[in-house]
C-alpha cells in the first residue's frame, strides 16, 4: 500500500487549518453582508457540463480535468471550478425565475497540473456569482466585495487589483479576426500548442505560458482596438464604479480568463509574494455562460479565490482561544474531572482534560496548550465541594465552590 497522499493533495492540519477556516469564514461574513446566499453544489457533474462550457480547447478541459466513467457508464468530471455548476444549478432548479441569484460557494476543486507551491490538484476555493444584472454596476459590486474580504484579512497591501475588458461578442470575434492575421504573420515561432491554438482558438494563445510565446504576445494587438462603442462604454462605466468607491486598480490591457465564457470585464487579484502563483482572485463577466448551457440567456459576473494562496498570505496563525485545563489529584479527581469538564463545555468554555498520568505530566500538556487557567480536583478540595483554580498567567491561586465555578472562571473565557 502506498501510505503517502496523492501527488498534488495534501492534509491540511492544526494551523493551516486555522488559517483556511480564517479565510472561508471572512468571505462567507463578508459576502452575506453583501446579500449573498450560500450555495454548495456536487463535487462532480457531468463531464459535459465543463467540457461544453470552459471551452473544448481550454487547457482545463484538454489537460487538467479528472474525468472518468462511473459504474453507471456515464461519463463523470470532478468539478474543476464551481461557475459551472451554479449556471447549472440556475438552470436545472428553476432559479432563473428569481433573478437576480446572488451566491456565495467554498469548496474543493480538481486540477491535473504540475504541483508547487500553491498550485496543487485538489485545492480550494471560495467564489462569488450573480447572475441577472448585466450592467456594469454588478461588476464593480463583485470586484467591491473581492476587496472587502481581502481587506478584512489585511491583505490589500500585498495585492494589486488588476482590471482588463474583453469586449462584448461583437467586439471580440472581431477582434479574433485582428489576432489570427497578427499570429499568422508569426507562426513559425509559435509553440506548438500555440500552433494548434491558432486554428480553433486564437484567443487562448494570449493566455500561454510558453516563454516564447509570450515574447511575440507581447506585441500583439490590444482587445481595446477591435471595440465597438457599447464595450468601451461598458468599461468606463466599471472603471467609474471603482473609482467612486476608491478601489485602486491597474488596467493590465494583456490580461485575460483563461476559460472561454467570458465577456467585458476580467481581473484579477495578483500578489508578488507567490512566485508564478500571482493570482489570489480572479473573475469576470460570463454573459453567454447559462445560454451555452441551454439555458435563458442570463447575464451573470463572479469571481473565485484560490483558499490555499489567499492562506499563504496571512501572517501566522489566528489567536486560538486558550483553554482551561482540568486536573484531577489523584484517584479521587478522575471521576469529577470528566463531569466537570462536561458542564464547563456546555456554559461555553474551552476544556483540555489530559486523559492519564500524574500532575506534572498533564501541568506540561496544559503549558504546551498555553492553557489560561488549571482547575485542580484533589480529594481534600473536593470532599469541601470546592476546586482549586490556578491563573497560569500570574501562578495566584484561589479554592472556588464546584458550583460556583463556571461563574468563577468567566474572567479567563
Ligand atoms: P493560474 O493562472 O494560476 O493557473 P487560473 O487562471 O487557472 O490560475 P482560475 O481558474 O481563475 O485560475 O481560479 C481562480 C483562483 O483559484 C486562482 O486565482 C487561484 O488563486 C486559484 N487556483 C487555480 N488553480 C489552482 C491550483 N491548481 N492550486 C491552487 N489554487 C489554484
Ligand atoms: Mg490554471
Amino acid at each position: 500500500m502506498r501510505l503517502q497522499p496523492v501527488r498534488g493533495t495534501r492534509d491540511i492540519l492544526a494551523d493551516e487549518a486555522a488559517r483556511h477556516r480564517r479565510v472561508m469564514e471572512t468571505a462567507r461574513g463578508v459576502a452575506l453582508r453583501y446579500g449573498y446566499a450560500e450555495i454548495s453544489t456536487p463535487i462532480f457533474e457531468f463531464t459535459e457540463v465543463f467540457q461544453r462550457t470552459l471551452g473544448e480547447t481550454s487547457d482545463v478541459v484538454t489537460k487538467e480535468m479528472y474525468t472518468f466513467v462511473d459504474r453507471g457508464g456515464d461519463s463523470i468530471t470532478l468539478r474543476p471550478e464551481g461557475t459551472a455548476g451554479v449556471a447549472r444549478a440556475l438552470i436545472s432548479g428553476g432559479l432563473s425565475q428569481n433573478l437576480p441569484l446572488k451566491c456565495y460557494y467554498e469548496g474543493p476543486m480538481f486540477r491535473y497540473e504540475r504541483p508547487q507551491k500553491g498550485r496543487y490538484r485538489q485545492f480550494h476555493q471560495i467564489g462569488v456569482e450573480l447572475l441577472g444584472p448585466g450592467d456594469p454596476h454588478a461588476d464593480v459590486e463583485v470586484i467591491v466585495l473581492a476587496a472587502h474580504i481581502l481587506e478584512e484579512l489585511g491583505l490589500t497591501g500585498k495585492t494589486v487589483l488588476e482590471l482588463n475588458s474583453l469586449g462584448d461578442s461583437e467586439s471580440r470575434s472581431r477582434y479574433g479576426d485582428v489576432l489570427v492575421s497578427y499570429f499568422r504573420d508569426h507562426e513559425s515561432a509559435l509553440s506548438h500548442d500555440s500552433k494548434v491554438r491558432l486554428e480553433r482558438n486564437p484567443l487562448r494563445i494570449l493566455d500561454s505560458k510558453d516563454e516564447g510565446d509570450r515574447k511575440i504576445v507581447a506585441n500583439a494587438p490590444l482587445f481595446e482596438e477591435s471595440f465597438n462603442q457599447a464595450s468601451t462604454d461598458f468599461f468606463a462605466g466599471v472603471c467609474a464604479g471603482l473609482d467612486s468607491l476608491e478601489v485602486a486598480y491597474k488596467v493590465n490591457r494583456r490580461l485575460v480568463r483563461g476559460l472561454d465564457y467570458y465577456c467585458h470585464t476580467a481581473f484579477e487579484f495578483v500578489t508578488n509574494e507567490l512566485g508564478a502563483q500571482g493570482a489570489v482572485i480572479a473573475g469576470g463577466r460570463y454573459d453567454g455562460l447559462v445560454e451555452i448551457m441551454g439555458g435563458q440567456p442570463t447575464p451573470g459576473t463572479g469571481w473565485a479565490g484560490g483558499i490555499e494562496r489567499l492562506a499563504l498570505l496571512l501572517d501566522g496563525a489566528p489567536a486560538a482561544r486558550r483553554p482551561i485545563a482540568i486536573i484531577p489529584v489523584g484517584e479521587a479527581g478522575e471521576e469529577p474531572a470528566t463531569r466537570i469538564a462536561n458542564e464547563l463545555r456546555h456554559a461555553g468554555y474551552t476544556v483540555e482534560l489530559g486523559y492519564r498520568g500524574n500532575v506534572g505530566r498533564r501541568m506540561k500538556r496544559a503549558n504546551k496548550l498555553n492553557a489560561r487557567a488549571a482547575v485542580f480536583l484533589g480529594e481534600d478540595e473536593l470532599a469541601r465541594g470546592e476546586a482549586k483554580v490556578r491563573d497560569l498567567d500570574s501562578g495566584e491561586e484561589v479554592d472556588v465552590s464546584l458550583s460556583g465555578l463556571a461563574r468563577a472562571l468567566e474572567k479567563y473565557r
